[in-house]
């Protein structure tokens, strides 16, 4: 493989992913002829893969805007500017706006992506959770992917290439990217490099986000995201009586559901004034009254869509929280082993110790399964209520000291 270019200063927002930013460097030189670099280098189809907050949006996002930036990811112009803000009229990103992307939204979006570009040099369809494509979702994009329109380029982002998370068929088709999980060191260096944020701060955010550069960032911005980490690793202590297992179940589902409702409201309200702008609520000419009058379908179908992301938003911010405390479970784990693997939550090593001379690491193991078990039901659509009583329940239970039987 030849030396790959400088890479562009669009990519600087993916943390610790050089090999990654190397090869898409060199897709986008190929995308470009320049001599010297294998033309198979780029191709019309990604397949981005990485653990949770490791970047695969971000990756695959810095990698339309370089390949419809003429100077290659300059990160100013427009054809930058617009992708990294999402408005760019050839990069259509495919987001679940429930919990699955339907064969509806698919053919839509294929149907597009077959057009010439309008402005850019390539038409880009940015699936960021190809992992919630229905089945008939799926097949509807293998056939664009099978055959593509010339100038239409498919960037698929999914937790691995297991087939649970994306199909055979359209993973054999498509280029891996995999990403890592950075470094606790690199995350704190893109914190205060890019970010402004102080370097102790940064390094805290860091060392607790479990290689999750978004997270680390919340957490070092943002009050209401540390409260909730304190409130989550607090739970385990609070189980002292089988009443706690309700008390703190029922904590749990409301903060979860406070959490989405303010991060929902604000993001539906923008959607519906804009959505009403454009469609001449505002305006006082003859077209707008037209207009107004066949409008109110559109602006329902907009409401119904955003109660749908509701119900995810409402999911996606317990299932962070359920993965905050296995995170916990998995520190008493590593301590009650012997480990001297560094910690997820280095911050409460007092808490970590006592839990695990507690517990024993029969008692961690059985605890880290009982969360694993209720993310699990809550993605099979038990009721969240149920599946995190369950798992109270079942840490409740194994919090507490091996019962002396008298043998
Ligand atoms: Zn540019």
């Amino acid at each position: 493989m030849p030396d790959a270019p400088v890479p562009a200063p669009v990519f600087d927002d993916l943390v610790g992913q050089q090999l990654a930013v190397d090869e898409l460097s060199l897709a986008v030189a190929a995308s470009h002829g320049d001599p010297g670099v294998p033309g198979a280098a780029m191709t019309h189809a990604w397949l981005f893969t990485g653990p949770a907050g490791s970047g695969r949006s971000v990756a695959a996002r810095a990698f339309a805007a370089a390949l419809q930036c003429s100077l290659r990811g300059c990160g100013h112009c427009m054809h930058c500017r617009t992708v990294l803000a999402h408005t760019h009229a050839d990069v259509r990103a495919v987001v679940p706006e429930g919990l699955t992307i339907s064969v509806k939204e698919m053919r839509a979006v294929v149907q597009l992506a077959a057009r010439s570009p309008a402005t850019g040099r390539y038409q880009i369809v940015l699936i960021e959770d190809a992992d919630r494509l229905t089945e008939g979702a799926s097949n509807a994009l293998l056939k664009a992917v099978e055959e593509p329109a010339p100038h239409t380029v498919f960037l698929l982002c999914a937790p691995s290439t297991h087939p649970d998370d994306v199909s055979v068929t359209i993973r054999s088709r498509c280029r891996v990217v995999g990403l890592r999980t950075p470094t606790a060191t690199a995350i704190a260096d893109v914190l205060t490099r890019r970010d402004g944020i102080d370097p102790q701060t940064a390094q805290w955010a860091a060392s607790v986000c479990a290689g999750h550069v978004g997270r680390a960032r919340r957490l070092a911005r943002d009050g209401d995201a540390r409260d909730q980490r304190r409130r989550i690793l607090a739970v385990p202590g609070a189980l002292r009586s089988l009443g706690d297992v309700f008390t703190q179940a029922a904590e749990l589902l409301s903060q979860a559901k406070g959490e989405a409702t303010s991060m929902s409201e604000s993001r539906d309200a923008v959607e519906l004034a804009e959505l009403k702008t454009a469609l001449g609520a505002g305006g006082t000419g003859r077209g707008a009254v037209g207009a107004s009058r066949g409008s109110a379908g559109v602006v329902k179908e907009m409401e119904r869509r955003q109660k749908s992301r509701a119900t995810r938003t409402e999911r996606d911010v317990l299932d962070r929280a359920l993965v905050d405390l296995s995170g916990f479970y998995r520190d008493v784990l590593a301590r009650s082993l012997g480990s001297d693997a560094p910690l997820l939550n280095p911050d409460i090593p007092a808490q970590v110790d006592s839990a695990a001379a507690r517990m024993g690491s029969a008692g961690a193991l059985g605890a880290v399964d009982a969360v694993l078990a209720c993310r699990e039901a809550i993605e099979l659509n038990v009721k969240p209520q149920i599946a995190l009583e369950a798992m109270l329940m079942a840490l409740f239970a194994g919090a507490r000291p091996p019962a002396d039987d008298g043998s």
